[in-house]
């Protein structure tokens, strides 16, 4: 079954005559069963009683399968000639009662989502139309006088006489505000609802009620900050705005050094399609939707701005929604998802730290936000503003080739310096005896920067660890001959290529230097700040790792007491580089930098780069200038000189040779195939097959690798596979895809196993 976003198109529904729909009109649903089988569109006929009130995207209830069950689904399109017997064809029963009739261009996104990524059509629905049922709305009540003035003292006087003191206090309370809200009234006078309902039955007063959507942002309005933008910020900003005044929409890409004050152009540029009564969607890794962020879009839209992120409600999710529907909301501030806002009049889409792995779903349909959102764009008359100060070599990539328009911020705000760097070769360390986590430079800044009072923040780099070996003596790492990635230590002491599959027997003994200092890398947050207590006694620490943020609100809670003052030394994971400003921090420490660059993925590097850089830049953003220090045992690393150099474009360079070379994405495209079974040597077989059929589907276009066994080869007794197919044409790829999902669908062998395809997967499997 193939999708023709054109039938989907809403406009040539809207533009049609009533009376010819009536007559003509099939509709095509889908199923909601999430099995791969019932993918495919049914038509089924409009009763004269539901014409006019179907759309594209609405939810229907339709009878299915030979006893007619009732089934829920959504129409994705509609058709005037049915493609088989009319008399055999069932009639649509009804809509689902409290279901949204959503936008049609989302289901003509889902379709895209479905023939880009994979999986079936109900799955891609499910992801654009995140909140399934409309949430119980919330009901504000008033009450209001319905008497005179002097009606109501006359009333009163008979209350009082009656010694009916509930009563009394009600009415004397509404002769001095004649409307008020229910609650209030009820908790300030100290009276029952069963009073308010006996006065409204003598006809005193009356009870209004009005749907109330929940805000789930509690703000004051600080005082504004005036902010004259700088000579960078200013050209950013005309760039944008001409090109949007004159019809130009397309995809920018912001490239800003830390702290050159983005978000500032961002909500400028926001203010100005605003302003042309168009809407926009702001993303952000949600670990970095802090408080404090919100509150600048606040500060700037007020309660024009809504939120959506993990921590609200159902009912506070549905209600956001609904406001943006309304057009209540000019600007929704969310993760990944909030791409997804039913926006009918979408003007910029806004991805902030446009590089972060999070951008691509893990559940299927595994879409990376960034390619979604320039589709939804595009299909709407939009623009997109991709910021980083580290961007992804996808977006570089992209607009090298002209894709997308490069906007550069090289300097900090009010020519604010970037940090000095040094790196630290931790193998001398060793040479001179010193065993500690802490180097000695980084040991002896600290004690500089505590006897001043500054701040200083110690990033211990945990991403991506899968277990590489290496030499502490001279830094060698044991890598894939085939892949040039990280061989990763299994259980049984084996030695493993996650892409290709590629095993050697375990060392003990370093085979560039004969060292015996090899094994695999270990250190905790936990351990760092034992050894600190222990170094700086009189220093103030706090930890911020996955134990230490598990509650709700742990993770704020650390972030403002930090930026308060309230410590000296602040010592996290990965979580402390995101985006934060703290201006009191001069001093950042990176223990164990090779870490996420020995992970055993090509996009190791990368990610290597972007945290170094973007650790680096939590130092000196206020008054005092900042110091970085990288401690590593691979110096001689262009991720780690880069970093250290802060020269992005420098590693762009080097890093595109390397996946020119293997190629890797973005040079290259890549389709992981995901396959899981409880039967191993089945999925075994299975693996095989479906390999075999790629590399002849493919002639000569795609290069195939694996099957191999993933790192965590077994998950809940599932044994696992992955095939890795290579191909410089994303269309040749996509059409494998369906050709393999057909093939997988008939063949019995495919039976009871788990497949799922990901496109250039941002981590190994
Ligand atoms: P980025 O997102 O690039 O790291 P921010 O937008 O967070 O940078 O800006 C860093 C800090 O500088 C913020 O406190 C911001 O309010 C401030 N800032 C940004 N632009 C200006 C400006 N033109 N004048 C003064 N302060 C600015
Ligand atoms: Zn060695
Ligand atoms: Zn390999």
């Amino acid at each position: 079954m193939t999708w023709t976003t054109a039938s989907l198109s809403g406009k040539r529904l809207r533009s049609c005559n009533r009376e010819t729909e009536r007559e003509n009109m099939y509709a095509q649903v889908i199923v909601d069963i999430t099995h791969e089988k019932l993918d495919r569109i049914f038509e089924y006929d409009i009763p004269p009683r539901l014409a006019g009130e179907l759309q594209v995207g609405a939810e229907v209830i339709v009878p299915f399968g030979r006893g007619n069950k009732e089934t829920k689904g959504y129409i994705v399109g509609f058709s005037k000639k049915p493609s088989y017997d009319p008399a055999q064809i069932k009639q649509v029963l009804r809509t689902e009662e409290g279901s949204r009739a959503i936008e049609a261009r989302l289901v003509e996104l889902a379709a895209w989502m479905k023939e880009q990524y994979g999986g079936t059509m109900i799955q891609a629905l499910k992801t654009v139309l995140p909140v399934k049922k409309k949430e119980k709305a919330l009901k504000k009540r008033r009450v209001r006088l319905l008497l005179s003035e002097e009606e109501g003292r006359e009333k009163l006087r008979i209350y009082i006489k009656k010694g009916e003191k509930a009563r009394a206090r009600l009415l004397a309370g509404l002769l001095d505000q004649p409307e008020q809200d229910y609650t209030l009234l009820s908790k300030k006078l100290g009276v029952a609802s069963t009073a308010i309902r006996a006065l409204e039955g003598q006809g005193v007063l009356e009870v209004l009620e009005e749907q109330a959507f929940r805000n789930p942002v509690r703000y004051k309005v600080k005082e504004k900050k005036e902010v004259v933008y700088g000579e960078e910020q200013s050209r950013a900003i005309r760039t944008f705005r001409e090109d949007y005044d004159t019809g130009r929409r397309g995809t920018y890409l912001l490239y800003g050094v830390t702290g050159s004050g983005k978000t500032e152009v961002y909500m400028e540029m926001i203010s100005h399609v605003v302003a042309k009564g168009r809407k926009a969607i702001v993303l952000i890794p949600e670990i970095a939707l802090t408080y404090q962020t919100v509150m600048r879009f606040y500060g700037r839209f007020g309660d024009r701005v809504s939120i959506l992120n993990s921590r609200l409600s159902p009912g506070e999710r549905s209600d956001q929604v609904e406001r943006a529907k309304r057009g209540d909301v000019d600007v929704m501030i969310g993760p990944r998802s909030a791409l997804f806002t039913p926006f009918s009049d979408l003007g910029l889409i806004v991805i902030d730290e446009e590089h972060e792995t999070t951008y691509k779903s893990e559940q299927v349909p595994r879409y990376h936000a960034r390619e979604t959102a320039v589709q939804r764009a595009k299909m709407e008359g939009a623009s997109v503003v991709l910021g980083s100060a580290t961007p992804s070599l996808e977006a570089f990539y992209r607009c090298k080739r002209g894709e997308y328009t490069l906007i550069a911020l090289k300097n900090r705000v009010q020519k604010r310096e970037l940090p000095d760097v040094y790196t630290v070769d931790m193998r001398e360390e060793l040479k001179n005896g010193n065993r500690s986590i802490l180097s000695s430079r980084l040991k002896k800044l600290m004690e500089e920067r505590l006897k001043r009072g500054q701040q200083v923040m110690l990033f211990l780099n945990r991403r991506g660890y899968a277990g590489f070996v290496s030499c502490r003596s001279c830094g060698h790492v044991v890598k894939c001959p085939h892949c040039d990635v990280s061989l990763s230590s299994h259980k049984g002491g084996r030695l493993v290529c996650h892409y290709c599959g590629y095993e050697e027997r375990a060392i003990s003994i370093c085979p560039s230097c004969g060292s015996s200092y090899v094994g695999g890398f270990k250190a905790g947050t936990q351990a760092v700040e034992e050894l600190v207590k222990r170094e700086f006694p009189c220093a103030r620490a706090l930890r911020m790792d996955m134990d230490t943020t598990r509650n709700k609100d742990g993770y704020e809670e650390i972030l403002s007491a930090f930026a308060n003052g309230e410590a000296d030394i602040l010592i996290g994971t990965q979580m402390i580089v995101k985006g934060h400003d703290f201006p009191g921090v001069t001093l950042v420490g990176v223990l164990a930098a090779d870490m996420s660059l020995y992970g055993d993925d090509y996009r190791s590097a990368e990610r290597t780069f972007q945290l170094l850089t973007q650790a680096a830049g939590r130092a000196g953003r206020g008054e005092g200038k900042g110091e970085v220090v990288i401690q590593t045992y691979s110096p001689g690393h262009y991720s780690i000189q880069m970093a250290e150099r802060q020269d992005y474009e420098g590693f762009y360079e080097e890093e595109m040779r390397y996946r020119d070379l293997m190629g890797y994405p973005p040079a290259s495209e890549l389709l992981a195939v995901l396959l899981a079974g409880e039967d191993e040597r089945r999925l075994e077989t299975a693996a095989k097959y479906l390999k075999e059929f790629a590399v002849r589907a493919g002639k000569r276009e795609i290069q195939a690798i694996g099957p191999a066994s993933p790192y965590v080869g077994k998950v809940k007794d599932m044994y696992r596979r992955v095939i890795y197919l290579k191909c410089e044409d994303y269309r040749i790829l996509t059409a494998l895809k369906d050709r393999m999902e057909q093939y997988i669908e008939m063949n019995s062998g495919f039976q009871a196993l788990w497949i799922q395809f990901d496109f250039n997967p941002m981590n190994i499997f």
